[in-house]
């Protein structure tokens, strides 16, 4: 099972992969999470990408597709993939169908995650994350059980991301709309689009995407 989650940023594409990961074993593929690491560690794709990440604006379609191609190569055959943020263009829409193909993968859904704009800015200003394991908080809708100590690995040390500043997220949102939101239609076209409430709590966001995978 390969899967595309979609969806503006804050929608809840990383909460929801981690879900998936954890209830059906497949593997998260995260473009802004690749490039993330790729900051960190300061590589030449780190270093071409910061400042654009810092803008909000859109890395190029070579350099997240090659990304893709990496990871789908190191993948398992048997392990689903779950394409988070990516794929963000129309061009990098057919890079996605060529490398499927050239790594023996069909696309089986595209959920779209339907969120009302005005509650991103909320979403994702007060989003943050375990400095260890990475597991995903909300300030209010979805903190650690027991305040500072991560649920999963117990530790106490957390980070917010740089991005998620309220001018980045108009800018992030504005690319959504202009780039990403007009790749949907071909993948209607093919069949393969499910719309999913994204403003339901996480839960029930889960629910309603294994019936999807349910078929
Ligand atoms: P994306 O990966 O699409 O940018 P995230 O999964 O990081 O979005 O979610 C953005 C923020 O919203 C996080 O702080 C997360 O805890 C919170 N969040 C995710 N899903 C929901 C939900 N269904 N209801 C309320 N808050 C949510
Ligand atoms: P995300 O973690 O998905 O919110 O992505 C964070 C940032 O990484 C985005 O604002 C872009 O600058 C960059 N990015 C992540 N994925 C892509 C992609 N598929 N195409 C272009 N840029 C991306």
């Amino acid at each position: 099972m390969n899967i595309i989650l979609l969806g503006p940023p804050g929608a809840g594409k990383g909460t929801q992969s981690a879900g998936l990961v954890e209830r059906h074993g497949m593997k998260q593929l995260s473009t802004g999470d690749m490039l993330r690491a790729a900051v960190k560690e300061q590589t030449p794709v780190g270093l071409a990408a910061k400042a654009v990440m810092d803008r909000g604006e859109l890395v190029s379609d070579e350099i997240v597709s090659s990304l893709i191609d990496e990871n789908l190569a190191a993948l398992d055959t048997g392990t689903g993939a779950i394409f988070d943020g990516y794929p963000r263009t129309a061009a990098q829409g057919e890079q996605l169908d060529e490398l499927l193909a050239k790594h023996g993968r069909t696309l089986d859904h595209v959920i779209e995650l339907e969120v009302n704009v005005d509650a991103l800015v909320e979403r994702i200003t007060g989003r943050f994350s375990c400095g260890n394991c990475g597991a995903l908080y909300h300030d209010t809708a979805n903190p650690p059980a027991k305040d500072g100590v991560c649920d999963v690995c117990g530790s106490t040390e957390f980070k917010r991301r740089p991005d998620d500043n309220e001018e980045t997220v108009r800018t992030r949102m504005d690319e959504y709309r202009a780039k990403t939101a007009p790749i949907l239609p071909a993948y209607e076209a093919r069949g393969l689009v499910a719309r999913i409430d994204g403003m339901a709590g996480i839960d029930e966001v889960a629910g309603a995407i294994d019936a999807v995978l349910a078929g």
